[in-house]
């Protein structure tokens, strides 16, 4: 687990923080603010399909390779195949929706002064070509993006440029959460995840949400009980907000949340 000691050089630059909130939601993308993680989607479709991709998945969360190393080799698998980053792009803007209750909260949350940033191991102009679909090109530009990024090359092959390549995680989750940490008056840190990509964030929020898959496997829920980490298992973002509204209001407190265990 990286610490502020250890932080990886990041390739690729931070947004600024928000220094005078007292909440702040940091968020995965695939697969939690998606209604279907988009990597899986392209690994599945067109790379070299779902059976190898959850032997990554799984070996990533036995911890016999890394997250970077399992994720690269998926994305390859589609770039390798002859797909075009641009073809992927267009794919996933055809079939990846929001969570039905991602649109309320984020609403909700800027009308709130709560910003909302999206922490994420997939690649940035993928998810803003995606978000921009979904919610509109002005919503879409408020939201602060911290990912991975993509190398395409004029020929249209393309690979995952990493912004911790010294990491195993690729992207460690934990270097977006961390300088809130340090800052005088800290806010209030909620995170939303749902997968072995967000294993290095999980540890560092205070309030975690693990999206419930319906049917599915659920990794970083599987993670957090394996080592014993607290966490609220959501539905969905309106299920959610229930819970982070009652927190923001003083009527619920953080570990009355958690102890209920479910949004
Ligand atoms: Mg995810």
């Amino acid at each position: 687990m990286s610490s502020d000691e250890t932080a990886p050089e990041s390739t690729l630059p931070y947004p600024p923080i928000h220094t005078d909130k007292k909440f702040i939601v940091l968020s995965d993308w695939d697969g939690t603010i998606t209604n279907y993680d988009s990597n899986d989607y392209m690994t599945d479709n067109l790379g070299y399909g779902k059976e190898k991709r959850r032997e990554g998945n799984l070996s990533v969360l036995g911890g016999k390779t890394t997250f970077r190393d399992a994720f690269r080799e998926m994305l390859e698998s589609v770039s390798s195949n002859g797909h075009t980053f641009e073809e992927c792009k267009e794919l996933l803007r055809k079939n990846i929706l929001l969570d039905t209750g991602f649109k309320q909260f984020n609403t909700w949350c800027k009308e709130n002064d709560v910003p909302v940033i999206i922490v994420s191991s997939g690649m940035a102009p993928i998810i803003r070509a995606v978000l921009s679909n979904l919610v509109g090109d002005k919503d879409a530009s408020e939201i602060d993006i911290i990912a991975n990024d993509a190398v395409v090359r004029p020929n249209g092959s393309w690979e995952i440029k990493y912004r911790h390549p010294s990491s195993g995680y690729g992207h460690d989750k934990s270097q977006a959460i961390l300088p809130y940490r340090k800052l005088p008056n800290p806010p209030t840190l909620f995170f939303f995840g749902d997968g072995v990509s967000d294993i290095s964030a999980a540890r560092h929020a205070d309030v975690l949400f693990v999206k419930e898959k319906p049917g599915g496997d659920n990794d970083l829920a599987a993670y957090c009980r394996k080592h014993g980490i607290k966490h609220i298992i959501f539905e969905d973002f309106s299920r959610a907000l229930g819970v982070v509204k009652a927190i923001v209001a003083g009527e619920k407190t953080i570990d009355e949340a958690i102890a209920a265990g479910k949004a």
